[in-house]
């Protein structure tokens, strides 16, 4: 290969990114040239926007195990800021709670990037900050580094290297703008976004009600009236501190609007559900130092499966760039951590074995795909139905359809297969006739799971198999999105 200035550049530092630059570190034995350019200034690692690191801030224990087990980093307090026994969903009547996930965390996440900046740089790799990464440079085919502009004052920037990774996060420039041709989708559909936003707030506890504030459980509240498409939650950040927020489809929000006659928007929501929550009493924005800055603030997040394809002629997709939050819960920080672990021990191989094309970094796909992506096909199509739900029926459903068995399947990140809908006992009956469409959409949804599943499990060994998978998919979806 041509002499470049790096072996690996990595377009944005922030989750993904900085796992990422760490796990290639650690599995090249610190011999890769690793660069990471990210627009925020030295002292703001991993800040998503100009409002903070925006986040709801909760990960699973075994998530952040991942990543001692494969690169050997721990992390503790105060990045962890505060464990949680596990995430509990409540439905709309707040009659029925569902353990939704096991142990975690609920992270400082601005505290984090410092610890992951620092880990990164005792395994070799380099930080450029304040600049902007507006495009690939590409030579021949492949992708060989990144043009933009080096803040304040815009001073023109362009590195190379063998392969760049994007990691810049849900509105990157550079995937939608890739200058060679790749099987990677370019665009996201607006309706597979949610505008999600939080606070971060010391508060009193105005009423000891657990179904509201809980301190060891992460609360998720389903209601279509105040988080039209999406969900609200209450994630305790210590006994009287608490990031609080929700996430909203737009198409939904503006769907509710206009059947209620309200022109709310997602700051009004945020503020009402904040206002509803009966434990929180007196919030006020966190004063301390570790949350100055990032208190209030929103964004936006992808809740579709992850892009069919991650890879091209050296370049790589990882984290939000690549659409990998959970479509049924918005978590993408499990699945960053995944996918950057994978990623960087395909790239410590594929530069050490100096080929860095689109079939060099093929095992990625097929990593992430085998090891985590394969549900996130079938968590798309029950989203989508999901957001078809009234209250009622989403109260319903949870309160008679849903089983030990499911609840097992959704801690265990498995699609639930709603089995109590095929028993045939009088009772049951009874439940199915009084819902017969929800009955059978739920039934559709498990249905159509074990279908895509097994075809995600069937991802191409190698890039000729992509088209012929690809077609497959989209036609098995367009079935499974008929309710
Ligand atoms: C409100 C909200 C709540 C959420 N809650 C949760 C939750 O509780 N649990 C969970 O698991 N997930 C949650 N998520 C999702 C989670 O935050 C993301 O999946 C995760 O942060 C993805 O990490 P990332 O590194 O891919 O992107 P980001 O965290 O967005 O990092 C991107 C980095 O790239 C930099 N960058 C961007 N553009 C450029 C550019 N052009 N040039 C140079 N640098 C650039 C940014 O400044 C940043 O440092 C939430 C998301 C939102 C918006």
């Amino acid at each position: 290969m041509a002499n470049y200035d790096y072996d690996v550049i990595i377009a944005g530092g922030g989750m993904a990114g900085l796992i990422t630059a760490a796990s290639i570190g650690s599995f090249s034995r610190q011999k890769a040239r690793i660069l990471v350019v990210d627009r925020n200034p030295p002292s703001d690692p991993g800040k998503k926007t100009i409002n903070g690191w925006t986040c709801g801030d909760a990960v699973s224990k075994r998530s952040v195990d991942y990543i001692a087990k494969n690169i050997g980093i721990s992390y503790g307090k105060p990045e962890l800021e505060h464990p949680v026994d596990g995430v509990l969903v409540y439905s709309p009547d707040h009659e029925t709670k569902v353990l939704f996930e096991g142990e975690g965390f609920i992270l400082n996440r601005k505290i984090l990037p410092h610890r992951q900046v620092e880990d990164a740089k005792k395994l070799g790799v380099e930080f450029t900050y304040n600049v902007v990464c507006d495009r690939l440079y590409s030579e021949d085919g492949f992708v060989r580094g990144v043009t933009g502009r080096a803040m304040p004052e815009s001073v023109p920037f362009k590195k190379t290297a063998k392969m760049v990774i994007d990691a810049a996060g849900s509105a990157t420039k550079l995937r939608p703008n890739l200058p060679i041709s790749s099987k990677i989708d370019p665009d996201i559909d607006r309706d597979d976004l949610e505008s999600t936003g939080r606070y971060i707030f010391d508060f009193e506890v105005e009423r000891e009600d657990p179904t509201w504030f809980d301190s060891r459980y992460a609360l998720i509240h389903l209601d279509q009236y105040i988080a039209p498409g999406g969900y609200s939650w209450t994630f305790p950040k210590g006994k009287n501190k608490v990031n609080i927020g929700l996430g909203v489809q737009k198409k939904a929000l503006d769907e509710r609007n206009q059947k209620n006659g309200r022109k709310d928007g997602l700051q009004d929501l945020i503020d009402q559900y904040v206002a509803m929550n009966k434990a929180i009493g007196k919030p006020v924005q966190s004063p301390s130092n570790d949350d100055l800055g990032n208190t209030k603030g929103s964004w936006q997040v992808s809740v579709r499966r992850h892009n069919d394809c991650l890879v091209a002629n050296g370049y790589a997709i990882v984290g939000d760039s690549a659409w990998m939050a959970r479509p049924i819960d918005a978590g993408g920080i499990g699945p960053s951590i995944y996918a950057s672990v994978m990623l960087g021990k395909v790239v410590a191989q594929a530069i050490e074995a100096n080929d860095t094309s689109e079939e060099g970094l093929w095992q990625y796909n097929l990593e992430y795909m085998k090891h985590h992506g394969y549900q996130m096909a079938s968590f798309e199509v029950l989203r989508r139905y999901l957001q078809t739900l009234t209250n009622d029926q989403i109260s319903y459903g949870m309160k008679y359809f849903l089983s030990e068995e499911d609840i097992s399947s959704i801690v265990n990140r498995e699609h639930p297969r709603f089995s109590r809908l095929r028993l045939l006992n009088p009772a049951m009956m009874v439940r199915v006739a009084k819902e017969p469409k929800l009955a059978s959409g739920l039934k559709h949804t498990a249905d159509t799971s074990e279908d895509l599943i097994s075809h995600n499990m069937n991802y191409p060994e190698k890039p000729s198999g992509f088209a012929a998978w690809k077609t497959q998919l989209l036609l098995k979806l367009q079935l499974a999105f008929k309710f």
